[in-house]
């Protein structure tokens, strides 16, 4: 079986090389966290297909590198019209693939899928630019060459939306593209391989292994063929990749994991905290940006708390199809067995469950009620390490230096949300916090010109705008002399 019909649309379950659907002898299952349903059988890829895949990269190098700026942005902006034209299928697979609300990939996700595309087929042709600059009347000029085959790897909880934050600036950089997606949701990256082909990219331009991590993800970050890694998950496997990507000196981008802090200051809009703060149970909590550890003045503890709970009474969870609903399924039962260690590790280390705590007895499955941790142990992992589902913390505080220290006491950096009703506190407190991204009485507000990454063990580098250019490709200066010159 090389096709599976899903939600209505047929994907098919092989590797994308080469601009041709290849198959494994191997497979593995994929199914849905929605109701357990089997999904498919997917080629299970290992080094021979990442071979290929990396040869047909390579082939395909000399023909897209070649083309003109214009001309590349104008297939880029080619996949993104087929992307906006399929919002409907793309978001019905990906909500049967890992569980996420249909209404958010209807109306955010898919488009932001789009956005990707033509944001940065934009920026290649009309924004990435360095002044020419003199020295001692010799001219220096930047450009940014490609720079040959990126590998890009990604994670399960907004599979389509950040493999193409990679594929698409790769690609505009003039890179060709090698990619292994997660194998909890390898469905949407077969969907985007058909796309690219309508599209016009050439063969070989973007190509698709699935598989999984171990094997074909081990292999393609130690295959020598790579000028780039580009890796969005975990930890863990970042350091992994690392080891491996030390041996041929390949420049990595991570982009990990983290445990953001919610600041609720005295001065703050209580309404406007516990409306934000509920956000942070979006996805089901499988959201890297996250502030899943609520830090609340302990003058307010007791009004926000109120707030807090009305709103998340209203939450509804449920099936992720449902335009009522809020709450879905996590993932995958590894993923849900991971989430509720944490929760139960934590109320026998005495922690008071305030809220949730366990798995929803109505719905069954994979779903996790929305659980918030009151009172924490001071330094247990359930406020120092990703838990990554529907699982938030709260803990008082008396004073900013003491707010501050929670904060930045975790081995991440990599958002923050503050929320405040006097300007000069929230600068006193933002520009003392260690984080990639911090949102004042906001939370998501994503513009892709503004750096995006992570401090600390959040991750390596920055990408949006030119620096995502920046490491996609060789960026070059030339010197011209003044003299010389035979005219
Ligand atoms: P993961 O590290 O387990 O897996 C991510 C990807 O790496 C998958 O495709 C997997 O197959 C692959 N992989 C696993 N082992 C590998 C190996 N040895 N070599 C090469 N590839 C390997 O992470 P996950 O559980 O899929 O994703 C959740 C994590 O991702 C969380 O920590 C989350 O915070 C993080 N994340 C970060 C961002 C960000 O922008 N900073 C965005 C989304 C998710």
């Amino acid at each position: 079986m090389t096709s599976v019909d899903v939600a209505g649309t047929a994907v098919d379950t092989r590797h994308y090389i080469g601009g041709q659907r290849v198959a494994s002898v191997s497979t593995f299952t994929n199914t849905s966290p929605i109701d357990g349903s089997f999904l498919g059988e997917i080629a299970r890829g290992g080094a021979v297909e990442v071979d290929l895949a990396v040869e047909a990269a390579r082939n395909a190098f000399p023909v897209w590198s070649g083309m003109p700026p214009a001309e590349r942005a104008a297939i880029l902006n080619r996949i993104a019209d087929l992307v906006e034209e399929s919002v409907d299928s793309l978001a019905a697979v990906e909500t049967m693939d890992n569980g996420a609300l249909l209404r958010s990939h209807l109306r955010g996700v898919m488009p932001r899928v789009a956005l990707n595309f033509r944001f940065f087929a934009d920026w290649l042709v009309n924004h990435l630019d360095h002044p020419d600059f003199e020295t001692r009347g010799h001219v220096n000029h930047v450009s940014w060459d490609p720079s040959g085959v990126a590998g890009i790897i990604t994670p399960w909880n907004a599979p389509l939306m950040l493999a193409t934050w990679r594929i698409a600036p790769a690609l505009a950089a003039g890179d060709t593209v090698v990619l292994k997606p997660a194998e909890w949701t390898p469905l949407t990256a077969s969907l985007l391989a058909d796309i690219t082909k309508r599209a016009g990219l050439p063969d070989g331009a973007f190509n698709v292994v699935q598989g999984i991590g171990r094997e074909a993800g081990a292999a393609l970050v130690a295959h020598p063929g790579l000028s780039r890694i580009s890796f969005t998950g975990s930890v863990p496997t970042a350091k992994s990749i690392a080891r491996a990507a030390a041996d041929n000196l390949t420049p990595c981008s991570f982009e990990l994991g983290g445990k953001s802090p919610f600041i609720v200051l005295a001065d703050a809009d209580l309404e406007l905290a516990a409306e934000l703060a509920i956000e942070q149970y979006d996805n089901a909590g499988q959201v890297c940006l996250s502030g899943t550890r609520i830090l609340v003045h302990e003058s307010i503890e007791a009004e926000f708390t109120e707030a807090f709970r009305r709103k998340a009474a209203a939450m509804r969870q449920g099936d992720p199809r449902d335009p009522a609903t809020d709450i879905g399924p996590q993932v995958h039962e590894a993923h849900f067995a991971r989430v509720k260690g944490f929760v139960d590790r934590a109320r026998a280390e005495g922690a008071t469950i305030a809220m949730g705590g366990g798995p929803n007895t109505e719905l069954g499955g994979l779903y996790f009620s929305p659980t918030l941790v009151y009172d924490p142990t001071p330094g247990s992992e359930i406020v120092t390490q990703e838990v990554f589902g529907p699982v938030l913390t709260m803990q008082t505080f008396s004073t900013d230096d003491e707010v501050l220290a929670l904060a930045n006491g975790t081995e991440f950096g990599l958002a923050a949300v503050v929320v405040s009703g006097d300007r000069q506190h929230a600068e006193a407190i933002t520009s003392r916090l260690v984080a990639g991204t911090i949102w004042v009485n906001c939370f998501f507000v994503r513009d892709l010109r503004a750096p995006f990454g992570g401090s600390k063990k959040s991750g390596v580098g920055r990408e949006g705008g030119t620096w995502s250019f920046d490491f996609y490709a060789d960026v070059k200066n030339t010197v011209v002399a003044p003299n010389g010159w035979k005219e």
